[in-house]
């Protein structure tokens, strides 16, 4: 074992941003926090510059890890799946799990376990998390799972599973590029896709279809029949392209179900594609190190001078699927988060977000940022196993259960935060977007008589609707009539398209 030939273990330098793994020294009481990272790290180091190099010569490792983010990743996964509050350990000076309470996931109340297990690998849930500085890509906190003892399986780095609901954004992020706004509507209606052999009826969490809706409604309530209209409409291999440049590296199968997140990711890849919605549209890669330097002192490798940057979406494409996903956060699938208590967002930072639920319920995720830190949660079962049951039978498990996650570790990383200090996402230039009373039954201006259906939106700048809704005409018999319109829903919400200067 590592640990009992006292090889690598981590240190915690004197300021937060440079945390040294030295190879030489062992702080016990760290080391089960930090288990999953020092590994992570070491088979890096090994793979880059060899066992000797490691184990033989000796290196200086400054690392990007964040101890305060760290133990507080540990504690909020700890606790959420715990529902109670951790031990307090004296011995150690840290909370200490109690791995009997850990194993009761069923005791949480918005869902339940049906017990399955599979040799070989811890049977209750496991969860992942990293966090990313989107400003900078370094990793500040990475759980790769409940317990490195039972097992050693990174999750957070080796584990490919389905992001579900957690991958729409980069369809809406390439809708958004062709020139879709949020106020841009889309059909929610049942379609039939075509997957040769076979069809598919792709079906919302509710199990209702919603008629017409906005690409904002679509994005904040999660509709997976409206993701699927608008990744056939932008192009699934334009979906993936994005997809792509913005950070995820597994494969993607141009499939017309990849919208609903039919591939296979990790947590990390995830965080790491997120960033460009935090950034303003700038792609960074996520590392754990920050400097590597030989017994000497001489720098190996240094990523202290971190990337200006990969510019992977336009400024103002990228600050409206900022407004999108924060609007997702502040009255969407995650707003029992409570972000914005009051209209006033916590430690004064904006936050945006998505919640994922793959369709059998095998996998729930919640990916949400703010201007400094990304962060990908990760829920499920290691054998893939449907086994997560939400009592209502309905909904969306990552907000249930990977958001809270999110929330605790979130709120207690800033808790000391001035909000008065807080970094604030990009702007938009002046006169990139406009704004817009439309009706959202017709995607065009609002007149007195659309009523509640009327809704002050954004679009990118030129391409505000120009007719008025016909289907809320005051005294038209028509008026109260919900029927649809007869028509050809993509020319009519992407009548955007192309249209972007
Ligand atoms: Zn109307």
């Amino acid at each position: 074992m590592m640990r009992e030939e006292g090889y690598i273990t981590p240190e915690q330098a004197g300021e937060a941003m440079a945390a040294p793994l030295d190879v030489s020294i062992s702080r016990p009481e760290l080391e089960q926090e930090w288990d999953y990272f020092s590994e992570y790290v070491r088979q890096y180091l090994v793979s880059r510059y060899g066992w000797s190099a490691v184990y033989e010569q000796g290196l200086q490792v400054y690392t990007t890890l964040d101890p305060d983010m760290q133990e507080q990743a540990v504690f909020a996964i700890d606790s959420v799946m715990a529902l109670r509050d951790p031990v307090w350990d004296p011995a150690t000076g840290g909370y200490r799990s109690d791995p009997e309470r850990l194993r009761f996931p069923s005791s949480y109340e918005h869902w339940q376990t049906v017990e399955d297990t599979l040799s070989g690998s811890p049977d209750y849930i496991q969860c992942a998390l990293v966090a990313v500085d989107p400003r900078t890509g370094y990793i500040r906190a990475m759980v790769g799972g409940r317990d490195f003892q039972d097992s050693e399986f990174n999750r957070a780095v080796q584990a490919r599973r389905q992001p579900g609901s957690a991958f729409k954004p980069f369809v809406y992020a390439e809708a958004v590029e062709q020139g879709w706004s949020p106020g841009s509507v889309v059909l929610d209606q049942p379609v039939v896709v075509d997957l040769s052999p076979g069809q598919w009826r792709p079906r919302n969490y509710d199990g209702r279809f919603h008629g017409m809706v906005t690409v904002r409604e679509a994005v904040q309530r999660s509709y997976n029949v409206s993701a699927v209209r608008v990744g056939m409409a932008v192009g699934i291999e334009a979906v993936a392209a994005r997809a792509h440049s913005m950070g995820i590296e597994s494969d993607l199968p141009i499939v017309n179900s990849l919208p609903l997140g039919s591939c296979m990711v990790s947590p990390l890849e995830m965080a790491q594609a997120y960033i460009p919605f935090a950034t303003g549209g700038l792609a960074r890669g996520a590392t754990p190190i920050l400097r590597v330097e030989d017994r000497y002192g001489n720098v190996l490798e240094s990523n202290e001078q971190y990337s200006t940057g990969t510019r992977v979406m336009s400024e103002t494409g990228a600050w409206l699927m900022n407004n999108l996903l924060q609007s997702v956060v502040s009255g969407g699938t995650a707003y029992g988060s409570h972000w914005y208590a009051g209209g006033v967002p916590y430690s004064g930072r904006r936050a945006g977000g998505k919640t994922g639920t793959t369709s059998d319920y095998a996998d729930a995720w919640f990916m949400g940022f703010t201007p400094d830190l990304v962060t990908a949660v990760w829920v499920g079962y290691d054998d893939h196993i449907v086994r997560i049951r939400l009592q209502s039978g309905r909904g969306e498990a990552g907000g249930d259960i990977a958001l809270p996650i999110w929330t605790r570790f979130m709120k207690n990383v800033f808790r000391n935060s001035n909000p008065g200090d807080a970094p604030s996402f990009p702007g938009v230039a002046s006169g990139a977007v406009e704004h817009a009373v439309i009706c959202r039954q017709s995607g065009l201006l609002a007149n007195a008589a659309c009523g509640d259906k009327a809704v002050d939106e954004i679009f990118w700048a030129g391409t505000v609707p120009t007719q008025t809704c016909p289907i809320h005409v005051s005294g038209s018999p028509f008026a109260t009539d919900t029927t649809l319109p007869d028509f050809t829903e993509f020319d009519r919400s992407g009548g955007a398209r192309g249209a972007r200067p």
